[in-house]
């Protein structure tokens, strides 16, 4: 890990590094964070502390994010809804702020397009359609990352990447060079850089934050399904897990059609994993 950083104070950009005497290191910084510098006579900062972070993702390593980019495709890779539920689970474990980016649209006929936005559009987070080769939405959702710290996530090949360029010209490394650095054998941890777009940042690294299970309880579980939560206060039991106990809400709710089967689906298979995770402890 890169044991210099860029500090932003005011307009300026600062080099600093973790000062050892207050015992910051390298590991303790992520970009994001909120940290004291002070400047020596050289003109070399040095940080002396970091503010306690409101949450921060494992990948990309970003502190204090307000917002997480969901990109999705419909196909070029096929829609995966599970995969999205998991990420939804995870941005609201984590306590980010999902928006779904179905990009691609290029791919897409209209009428595909509304039957996606049609899957979800019950949930309350913000839904985008966009291309990022022809440009379509790139603007409406520039003016999405307006004054917050954002990042992408989402499954390799939907075009996080490509929309990150659409969005902030020239900003992401392309995935070439990378691939490049780490054929020749060279260890490139890279760092992650926070991109000025719209008074807001955005991480200059997508990433796909799903390859650890998220920790949640069984009983913490449904909380992070929005609908499910919305409905769960009337079931019978006040610690019913909505798979098989009698005079259950959710499933009543699942069965009239308010809550998406495959909604409920993927539920039913991240809380059997919160219940074998939480064995295991
Ligand atoms: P990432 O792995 O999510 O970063 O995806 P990339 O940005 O590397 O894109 C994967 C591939 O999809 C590349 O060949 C892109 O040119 C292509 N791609 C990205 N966005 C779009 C889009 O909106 N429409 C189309 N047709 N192709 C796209
Ligand atoms: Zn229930």
């Amino acid at each position: 890990m890169s044991s210099f950083y860029h500090v932003l104070v005011g307009d300026s950009r600062l080099v600093a590094r973790p000062r050892g005497r207050f015992k910051i290191r390298s590991q303790d910084v992520l970009a994001g964070d909120r940290v004291t510098v002070c400047i020596a006579e050289d003109g070399m900062g040095y940080i002396d502390s970091v503010e306690e972070r409101r949450n921060c993702l494992v990948r990309p390593p970003v502190a204090n994010i307000d917002q997480a980019c969901v990109v999705f495709t419909y196909r070029d890779p096929p829609l995966v809804p599970e995969l999205i539920d998991r990420i939804l689970v995870h941005t609201g474990v984590v306590g980010v702020s999902p928006l779904l980016v179905l990009n691609k649209a290029d791919l897409m006929s209209a009428e595909e397009v509304d039957t996606v936005l049609e899957m979800y559009s019950h949930l309350s987070c913000p839904l985008f359609v966009t291309s990022a080769v022809v440009g379509t939405g790139v603007d409406v959702l520039r003016a999405q990352l307006a004054a917050k710290t954002s990042v992408m996530v989402g499954q390799s090949g939907v075009g996080k990447s490509r929309l990150l360029n659409a969005l902030v010209p020239g900003a992401g490394r392309s995935t070439q060079e990378v691939s490049r650095k780490v054929r020749r054998g060279r260890h490139t941890t890279r760092h992650v850089e926070l991109i000025s777009i719209s008074d807001g940042f955005i991480a200059d690294t997508p990433g796909f934050s799903l390859l650890e299970p998220v920790k949640v309880s069984p009983w913490e579980l449904s909380a992070f399904f929005e609908e499910i939560h919305a409905v769960e206060h009337s079931c019978r039991f006040t610690d019913c897990l909505h798979r098989d106990e009698p005079g259950c809400a959710v499933k009543d709710a699942v069965r009239d059609g308010r809550i998406p089967v495959s909604r409920y689906e993927n539920y039913l298979t991240m809380l059997s994993e919160a219940e074998t995770e939480s064995r295991r402890y």
